[in-house]
């Protein structure tokens, strides 16, 4: 089998809104096309513009080839060696960042074509599977501008989780800090009173994490915070500096009495390596896309049992990433949860309209996935109708030549 094309499909969510920070709002959908008629599918977490320029473009000498340049004409079903061409081959301009961002939709597209030429879900490629059922967790952040609203429909979205039958949530509590959430400013003292409004709403039983999003500055003020979380029963604090500051990190892991969760901006293994091991987070967040795709994920979820870290994924873009996250969970016992929002709990199309990915949600848990490869299924009208909307954005920011 040989892969004779490469397709990349630049999309938007046509109701975007440019103040919010979300990377749900586009996407970048790949399909890498075989001469016997297999289609793999995969996407990436990278601005999809960018994506794309990293995949098509061509290179000129042996340390700089394009993605797709390398791709084409190679054998689909040995994605690990697929991987390491297309990451030695791009060194140059990758390594780290975009380049293996977009890498990573190349492997997963690859792996599909696997799941399927064997005709089992992608995850039976790798093992035995490590649950019966998985357990998504529902990420929850209001789309609101002020602490008061925010601490009153935070409640009710936690309430509306655990009546969907989650037994996991993710408070999205960021006050403060580059990614501060539509202009909420708030003190640090914030986020552990809305946390405790929250615990009062659910009861002892629902698991909660807390996401900052990079919100501290200094070790101390995310110790304080961890400090108060401790008393909320918090699984663990996610992103409370920023990622570059591995000793940060460390200080910060020592002392904390709430697991340290951090990783979802980073690409290859190598770098999620570093964050557990001079980092020393308990929790690993790898994205799969980000990371270079299925086959450093595999790699990192050994390297992390290997150090009795756990897993838990970040996902957040279409039905794509959630069932790339899905095959990795089945087979990963240190994988508790992962990242999930059904259609009525989420606010993004693309997540809604894209593809059908066959997972079934009910009473908080999905089934494992069944059917082969990535199981997905793209809805040609909505991709259509997002890839239109992308034109448009493009046509408007690119400006006019100088
Ligand atoms: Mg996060």
């Amino acid at each position: 089998m040989r892969v004779v094309d490469v397709r990349c499909h630049v999309l938007l969510d046509p109701g975007f809104d440019p103040s919010a920070t979300s990377s749900a709002q586009d996407t970048i959908v790949v399909e890498v096309i075989t001469d016997e008629g297999l289609v793999g599918i995969g996407e990436t977490d990278l601005n999809a513009w960018v994506a794309r320029a990293c995949i098509q473009a061509p290179g000129t000498h042996t340390m700089d080839l394009g993605l797709q340049q390398m791709l084409i004409g190679s054998d689909p079903l040995d994605p690990e060696a697929r991987w390491r061409e297309l990451y030695r081959g791009s060194a140059m301009s990758g390594r780290r960042g975009a380049v293996v961002h977009a890498l990573g939709a190349l492997d997963i597209a690859l792996w599909d074509i696997c799941g399927q030429a064997r005709g089992v879900p992608c995850w039976k490629l790798w093992g035995d599977a490590a649950h019966d059922v998985l357990t998504p967790y529902a990420s929850l952040q209001p789309e609101v501008s002020s602490l008061d609203e925010y601490r009153e429909s935070i409640q009710v979205w936690a309430r509306r989780a655990v009546a969907a039958g989650f037994t996991a949530v993710k408070l999205e509590a960021t006050f403060s800090g580059p990614y501060r959430h539509r202009g909420i400013d708030a003190p640090d003292e914030a986020i552990a009173d809305v946390v405790a409004a929250v615990r009062r709403e659910v009861g002892p039983e629902v698991v909660i994490m807390v996401d900052v999003q990079y919100a501290f500055d200094t070790v101390d003020r995310a110790l304080e915070t961890a400090q108060r979380l401790a008393e909320h029963d918090v699984f663990f604090l996610e992103a409370p500096l920023w990622p570059d500051d591995l000793d940060a990190y460390a200080q910060l892991s020592r002392r904390s009495p709430v697991p340290i969760a951090s990783g979802e901006w980073l690409s290859s293994e190598y770098e999620h390596r570093d964050l557990m091991d001079l980092g020393g987070v308990a929790v690993d967040q790898p994205d799969v896309g980000r990371v270079g795709g299925l086959t450093p994920a595999l790699r990192i979820c050994a390297l992390a049992g290997e150090r009795n870290r756990l897993v838990v994924p970040h996902a957040w873009k279409t039905g794509i990433s959630v069932s790339v996250a899905a095959q990795l969970a089945a087979i990963t016992p240190h994988m508790p949860f992962f990242e999930f929002l059904p259609d009525d709990l989420c606010e993004s199309a693309l997540r809604k309209e894209l593809v059908d990915d066959g997972i079934s949600f009910r009473d908080g848990r999905l089934e494992l996935p069944d059917r082969p490869g990535l199981g997905l299924v793209l809805d040609r009208d909505a991709l259509a109708r997002f890839a239109e909307a992308a034109e448009a954005v493009s046509r408007d920011r690119a400006g006019a030549p100088r």
